[in-house]
């Protein structure tokens, strides 16, 4: 399979000079297997330009077929999904995979076609779409590949997933804090409180840090949210974002061969984020781990198992 990163930042799309090499976009990332249908994972504004390549193919012709994965529906996952070419060719099938609480997964994404905020709405998207709510540890086949995947600690919900396809395994998990410090979800936290965890919530946390270090084993490649430097953490450990210290741990845990360094944040500057890339190949270095640390960019591809 191929992996191929076309939106790498968090938040909120940041083009400029200071950020031309990693690239402005928010969170998309392609797995495309050999014979199979590509499998998109989030659609931040990254995934536009990958709309527009897949139109010069099967999906301009309206023949193609495409899933995608969301990890979560805040904006930096979801924003660029109006502006994919292939939903606007009749023929073409986008099935469309996420968690949601509370509200039907189609009405939170018709949400963002409201007349207020977009011209076109959902329903008149001419592409067959269709849409899949998940529950932490769902797994199911996407025709040779297959996808399980685990809930996150991050406001509202967020998940991780696993592709296993062509011999080779992919994980991203993007957007996360560490299981550590506080538990996140449903309610809104103005400032940290940090503090002794309840024994309830600490044991909830170890089982879903166990489950994501199950779901990451033994992978090929592993894509983790590295939104903060450890600075930065200490005075925003509720905002749903790890270090890259947290994304080792994981890494080395669940003897992964790969982890890229991804989810920058809007305010990190190329050089900033090669001199973070350069401090944490230090680390690995001297800790002997034995996999391979990238920082990701628009544009990096990575070709895992058969090809
Ligand atoms: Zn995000
Ligand atoms: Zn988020």
């Amino acid at each position: 399979m191929k992996v191929r990163f076309w939106g790498v930042r968090g938040s909120i799309p940041v083009p400029g000079r200071s950020t031309n090499r990693y690239g402005g976009n928010t969170s998309c990332v392609e797995v495309s297997p050999k014979t199979e249908a590509p499998i998109i994972i989030d659609a931040g504004t990254g995934i536009r330009r990958l709309g527009k390549q897949l139109m010069e193919g099967r999906f301009g012709e309206g023949k193609g077929k495409a899933s995608i994965l969301i990890s979560h529906t805040h904006w930096d996952h979801v924003q660029g999904l109006p502006f994919f070419s292939p939903l606007y060719r009749d023929g073409n099938q986008i099935s469309i995979f996420a968690r949601q609480r509370d509200t039907h997964l189609e009405a939170v994404f018709s949400a963002q076609h409201h007349a207020a905020y977009f011209p076109v709405p959902l329903s008149a998207m001419e592409a067959g779409m269709s849409f899949h709510e998940l529950i932490e540890g769902s797994t199911f086949n996407l025709g040779k590949a297959r996808v399980s995947c685990a809930r996150l600690n991050h406001p509202w919900t967020a998940i991780a997933y696993r592709v296993d396809v062509d011999k080779a395994a992919v994980v991203y998990c993007s957007d996360t804090a560490p299981f550590t410090d506080m538990m996140l979800g449903r309610a809104f936290i103005a400032a940290p409180h940090l503090g002794t965890l309840p024994p309830p919530i600490r044991a909830e946390l170890d089982d879903m840090r166990a489950a994501v270090v199950a779901l990451a084993r033994n992978a090929d490649l592993l894509i983790y949210d590295t939104q903060f430097t450890p600075e930065e953490y200490k005075s925003r450990p509720h905002w749903g974002h790890s270090r890259p210290d947290d994304a080792i741990e994981i890494a080395r845990l669940a003897r992964v061969k790969q982890l890229v360094l991804f989810h920058h944040a809007p305010m990190r500057s190329d050089d900033e984020n090669d001199a973070i890339l350069a401090k944490y190949r230090g680390v690995i270095r001297d800790a002997n781990d034995k996999f391979e640390l990238h920082s990701a960019y628009e544009g990096l591809e990575i070709q895992l198992g058969d090809q």
